[in-house]
């Protein structure tokens, strides 16, 4: 089912993101972790895409035994990353023909090493590029990604507005915030799109927070700011994992009770291929949401 009727049909949507694993245990492992999510009964799930090869595969392959062997809806991330256009259309028929209806549409990151990014020959530079391509060919439904404290590029906010605007245009169905730790930035950055003309659902993202340096790294390269106060709760007990793991826990179950009071359309959980935190956020806000 696409997302985007989802949505239509007025339903808060809720999923979880995974990544491609490395190798055999970790795929494995990483079923295992969806087996244990899917009691949850998730809208739809989704797997991000890499720069190999051999990852861009898995992606595929990964979306495709998670809709038809585990049930669960799917939908596949794609970048513009060193591909073009003849490469990108092969991946958008394989996904086609395998029944594969929602797509989220990225530009990516530029690869190790590289501080700009280029597009590849015959390729796309941005994100709205990639999804006028794809809407001139194909009828997935289409999400898009959105930045509540601005995009790291953007030249300033209002700037990376309009860009989001000119994708949404081109396209884009639905919205998937970058992941944020303080809600007013949320409702700060809904209220400017909603100004700006941009009408598509946005979903916030929400990233259980697990480790305190693994998520500073996280927030540095997102541009995503860890609030003071949760940073003064978490300093002292940094060496203390459990410690670290509860507070955040709390704190991502605090932002999704607030985000469904405030009428949010959807949760994206950023699980990194892990199940305990998420769950143990469900368990604060399964009755809100109804299941
Ligand atoms: C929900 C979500 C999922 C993600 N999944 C993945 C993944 O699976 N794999 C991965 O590699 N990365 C992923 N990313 C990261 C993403 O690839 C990076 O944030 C990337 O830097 C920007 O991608 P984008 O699609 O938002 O780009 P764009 O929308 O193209 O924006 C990129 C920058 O260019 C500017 N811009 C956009 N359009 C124009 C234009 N027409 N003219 C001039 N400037 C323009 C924007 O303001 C912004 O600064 C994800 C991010 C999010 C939020």
């Amino acid at each position: 089912m696409k997302i985007i009727d989802m949505l239509r049909q007025g339903r808060r949507t809720v999923s979880f993101e995974f990544f491609p694993p490395k190798n055999d245990q970790g795929f494995s492992d990483l079923f295992a972790v969806i087996e244990a999510l899917k009691p949850l009964r998730p809208s739809y799930v989704s797997v991000t895409y890499g720069a190999g090869g051999s990852t861009r595969r898995k992606t595929v392959e990964l979306v495709k035994r998670i809709r038809h062997e585990i049930g669960i809806e799917a939908m596949a991330h794609l970048t513009c990353v060193g591909a073009a256009s003849s490469e990108i259309t092969s991946v958008l028929q394989n996904l086609h023909e395998s029944g594969i209806e929602n797509l989220l549409p990225l530009r990516g990151d530029p690869p190790k090493g590289q501080k700009t990014f280029a597009a590849a020959p015959g390729g796309f530079r941005y994100a709205n590029e990639l999804v006028a391509f794809i809407r001139a060919g194909y009828d997935f439904c289409l999400g898009g990604a959105c930045y509540p404290e601005t995009h790291p590029e953007a030249p300033s906010p209002a700037v990376d507005l309009e860009n989001l605007k000119r994708k949404v245009d081109a396209g884009v169905d639905f919205l998937i915030t970058q992941l944020f730790f303080d809600n007013a930035d949320f409702y700060r950055f809904r209220d400017k799109a909603a100004a700006a003309g941009i009408h598509a659902p946005i979903l916030a993202g929400i990233m259980p927070l697990l480790s305190l340096k693994q998520t500073k790294r996280f927030a540095q390269m997102c541009g995503a700011r860890i609030p003071a106060d949760l940073l003064a709760k978490l300093e002292p007990v940094e060496d203390d994992a459990e410690a670290v793991r509860s507070l955040g826990t709390m704190h991502a179950a605090r932002q999704c009770e607030q985000l469904l009071d405030a009428g949010v359309a959807g949760l994206h959980f950023y699980t990194l291929n892990r199940s305990t935190a998420t769950r143990a956020i469900f368990q604060h806000i399964k009755g809100q949401l109804g299941w």
